[in-house]
């Protein structure tokens, strides 16, 4: 099943503590594409200017990214400077030129208009609505966005959760965006205004994914050098959308195996710069980081045993509450 995505397409300028990387290929839409074609098929609908190095996309598009909604205007291209400090959590700002984005109206080819899964990356909320009112009903609508857009369109952000079933946002967007600390009252907050599904990152604390009254978390894989997170949550999106397109199965237990594809796709983009490792990965390398994922939080409960008849010390049953 093919995934549409509308989002940016960027020269990224990023500082770490670890290096420097000045005009690399960047953006949501291409961070999630970068990840979501390990999956399935991928629609790629996005605006570059005049000075694109577009040769850089090639990788992409041999990896099954369909580029023909990639347009190129007169102007200069969007581009994003930031900065990480120690706390790889959170990016600083430093710039955001948004270049031919602040003309773009996104143009859905025919051939891209029936995409069953569609995911509005990171971009003005009312270019993410304009999308919506050029596709016909898809399975699934999922959305991203960061604390520049809920600070300057936040009217049209809560629009557009009319519109989505399901929206991805780390914890300091969640708590900005509905005033709320406490993240399950946050994720309330936002399923009481239109998505059903809410995903709430916690970068290299793992991730919830808020469903009605269920709650399912992941950790992040713990990794012991980390590079750049720029793109981690763009590359969790399209673990995740890109798991759900391949399987094409909404339910609560598809739902949280896709988020696990999301927190291994989030692991690998910070393993370097750019989407320089997410592009270039491979299904068993993929596999075998899901699998170590399951090894992660895999553990015998002391009740376990105890039926089994094995002497646990303080694992009589009926002990913890079971049965008593
Ligand atoms: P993330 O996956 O959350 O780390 O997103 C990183 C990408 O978001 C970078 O490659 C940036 O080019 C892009 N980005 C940063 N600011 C904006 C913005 N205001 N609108 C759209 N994309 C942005």
């Amino acid at each position: 099943m093919p995934v549409l995505v509308v989002g940016s397409v960027a020269l990224d300028s990023v500082e770490t503590p670890f290096g420097k990387a000045e005009e690399v290929l960047g953006g949501s839409a291409t961070m999630f594409a970068s990840s979501a074609c390990h999956f399935g098929p991928v629609q790629l609908v996005g605006v570059v200017g005049s000075d694109y190095p577009l040769e850089k996309l090639e990788p992409l598009r041999a990896k099954g990214v369909d580029l023909a909604g990639l347009e190129q205007a007169e102007g200069e291209s969007f581009r994003w400077r930031a900065r990480y400090r120690h706390d790889l959590n959170s990016a600083e700002t430093l710039e955001t030129r948004l270049g031919v984005f602040s003309h773009f109206r996104p143009q859905i080819p025919e051939a891209f208009r029936n995409a069953p899964y569609v995911f509005l990356g990171n971009i003005d909320p009312r270019l993410q609505r304009d999308v919506l009112r050029q596709v016909a009903r898809p399975k699934l609508v999922a959305c991203d966005t960061m604390n520049f857009w809920i600070e300057s369109r936040r009217a049209d952000l809560l629009d557009l959760l009319g519109h989505v079933d399901l929206i991805t946002l780390n914890d300091a967007e969640a708590r900005q965006l509905t005033e709320e600390a406490n993240l399950v009252k946050a994720a309330r907050w936002i399923m009481a205004r239109g998505p059903k599904h809410v995903v709430i990152k916690k970068g290299e604390h793992g991730a919830f994914l808020f469903s009605g009254d269920s709650i399912f978390f992941a950790p992040a894989y713990p990794l012991e050098s980390i590079f750049d997170p720029t793109g981690a949550g763009d590359s969790f999106a399209g673990g995740f959308i890109g798991w759900l397109a391949a399987t094409d199965d909404l339910s609560e237990a598809n739902m949280r195996r896709a988020v696990v594809y999301g927190s291994a796709m989030g692991s690998f983009a910070v393993e370097r710069f750019s989407n320089e490792r997410t592009v270039a990965l491979t299904l068993p390398e993929i596999d075998r980081r899901v699998a170590e994922f399951r090894q992660l939080v895999a553990f015998e409960h002391a009740l376990d045993r105890a039926a089994e008849g094995a002497a646990t010390p303080g694992a009589e049953p009926g002990e913890f509450g079971a049965g008593a």
